[in-house]
């Protein structure tokens, strides 16, 4: 029998794990690296790099680099590197199947089903394309999992009693407040909010800004806005980062960064904790909201928490730590592992799917209301263009409901179903996941033809749409995946899965920093300000 991994996809870092006798652990490489670098890369050579030695020549050769493309999940964003352009799903198929690689060689054995971790503010259209990543990596998807519960599910192992947890999960990229309560082996997420693109990623360019304006202050020359000078800023950005979470001041050094005439300028600054702190407060602001908004849903207070949980790369910042115990006076906050604990939920989680002997039961919600356009009375008369909820948020899932809609015009013979998630009372605020129409109604007076409406959202969070006419019984349906989410077709997946297999076929080449060239012109960095649906 084939292996099952569980595999946190993330934005700046990925981890696989696997279960041994009910325990999960996190599969190394052979250097014994626990963390996946999420990034992809072609070496000057044109070979194919993942990982370590892709974020080694991203300082130095950005047009040949990507990082952080979870947050392009979902898009029609695509990105060329060298001959060949890709969706983002095919560049987190690289990072999948590298991860696969990693674990078939460790285990001795295939691994062909993996359970995968997504925010638990993905959209559909977001599951939807990490769902098609496993697949062209060469994986069976068994399941697509929120994140916070996966760290729950970790946590869970280590307590006897019932318990009601806030999981705060702030990464590279993404951002997540889940309320879950842990009743026996039942772990039951209560609600769940967030922001997809909010992260570390965004801490290390408000420092990246930073050390361009404390440059410009010593040398009276900006930094220029090219890619490789950029992408240095950022990578020492990052790192200052890092060190500031140990020391309270750190030098960041650049040199050569410029050159003016002929003389060569260096970056020296020394930054302060609380320089850094200053920068990032308002993001911080904006996490604490997300935890009194996940209460408030939850319909709980701040004093019915029994813990709180830390998960992810950047909650090592020590002012995240106060500030979410200054938050929640009461709570008890504790951090168990921040890298690797949702990688080690997804292998749990995996060995419930396929049967093995573990004491976990899983109960998840639908993060975001799921509904229809429809036309309201209102006390102005009718009114076009409202958001009828079908599935509200944090309904607990997998679960199917309907509703019953009439025509609103006599002689109606067709009805369009607009599908949206979201919140905003009115449906186009929303974020739109497809629509479809129902023909050949038969010509009756308004009101006078039923139409019900019936959504199923399953355990990966993905949503099939029906319409019955009721009289005749015309019948259409949606899956949410069509073209405006970018979902690819079983021929374009094959496709890519063959394409993505052959360039794995030249072995994964290790770097030499050496051999860098320092002139690029272009980057492929992934930015927040890239076209892309939010969604919030
Ligand atoms: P994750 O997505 O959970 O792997 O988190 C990655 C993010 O955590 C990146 O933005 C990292 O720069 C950040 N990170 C990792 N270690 C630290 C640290 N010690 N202090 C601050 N940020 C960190």
């Amino acid at each position: 029998m084939s292996k099952v991994v569980g595999i946190d996809l993330g934005t700046t870092n990925s981890v696989v794990a696997a279960l041994e006798e009910g325990q999960p652990w996190v599969i190394p490489d052979e250097e014994g690296e626990q963390l996946l670098p999420s990034y992809v890369g072609l070496s000057e050579s044109g070979q194919l790099l993942v990982g370590q030695a892709a974020r080694r020549q991203y300082a130095a050769a950005p047009e040949r680099t990507v990082k952080s493309i979870k947050r392009q999940m979902g898009t029609d964003y695509t990105v060329t590197l060298g001959d060949l352009t890709y969706r983002p799903q095919e560049i987190s198929a690289i990072l999948l199947r590298s991860l696969k690689q990693r674990a078939e060689a460790m285990l001795e054995e295939e691994v062909a089903q993996a359970v995968i971790t997504v925010p638990a503010y993905f959209t559909d259209a977001q599951r939807q394309a990490t769902k098609e990543a496993g697949e062209i990596a060469g994986f069976e998807v068994l399941q697509i999992l929120n994140e916070p519960t996966a760290a729950a599910l970790v946590f869970e192992v280590k307590t006897e009693d019932s318990e009601k947890v806030l999981v705060y999960d702030l990464g590279g990229g993404t951002f997540d407040v889940s309320i879950v309560e842990i009743t026996g082996e039942v772990t039951e997420v209560l609600a769940s909010h967030g922001n997809n693109r909010l992260g570390g990623d965004d801490f290390d360019r408000q420092l990246q800004r930073h050390l361009a304006d404390r440059f410009f202050q010593t040398h009276d020359v900006e930094v220029p806005n090219d890619a490789a000078t950029q992408a240095r800023l950022l990578q020492a950005a990052e790192q200052a980062k890092i060190a500031l979470s140990e020391h309270a001041f750190t030098t960041v050094r650049e040199p050569f960064l410029v050159s003016k005439g002929e003389t060569a300028l260096h970056l020296e600054a020394e930054i302060a904790r609380e320089d850094f702190e200053n920068l990032i407060k308002p993001y911080l602001k904006e996490t604490l909201e997300a935890i009194d908004r996940a209460l408030e849903d939850a319909n709980m207070s701040a004093a019915d928490l029994d813990q709180v949980i830390l998960v992810g790369g950047s909650t090592r910042i020590p002012l995240i730590q106060h500030q979410v115990e200054a938050h929640l006076p009461d709570t008890p906050v504790s951090s168990f592992e921040p890298d690797l604990c949702v990688g080690l939920g997804a292998a749990l989680q995996a060995g419930v799917l396929t049967g093995e002997d573990i004491d976990a039961i899983l109960v998840d919600v639908s993060p975001h209301s799921l509904g229809i356009a429809a036309i309201m009375d209102t006390q102005m008369g009718a009114m076009p263009g409202f958001f009828s909820t079908i599935i509200p948020r944090n309904t607990v899932i997998p679960t199917s409901r309907s509703k019953v809609y009439y025509t609103s015009m006599d002689g109606q013979e067709t009805v369009e179903i607009e599908v949206f998630q979201g919140e905003n009372p009115i449906a186009r605020e929303n974020v739109p996941l497809g629509s479809f129409l129902i023909e050949g109604i038969p010509q009756k007076p308004a009101g006078a033809v039923q139409v019900e409406v019936h959504f199923d959202f399953d355990l990966n969070g993905i949503l099939t749409v029906t319409a019955t006419e009721k009289g005749k019984g015309q019948q259409e349906s949606l899956v949410v995946n069509d073209a405006e989410t970018g979902r690819l077709s079983s021929h374009e997946l094959s496709q890519a899965r063959d394409a993505i297999a052959s360039l794995f076929e030249t072995a994964v080449e290790d770097f030499e920093d050496e051999d860098l060239e320092i002139e690029v012109d272009k980057a492929l960095e992934i930015t927040s300000e890239d076209s892309g649906d939010e969604a919030n």
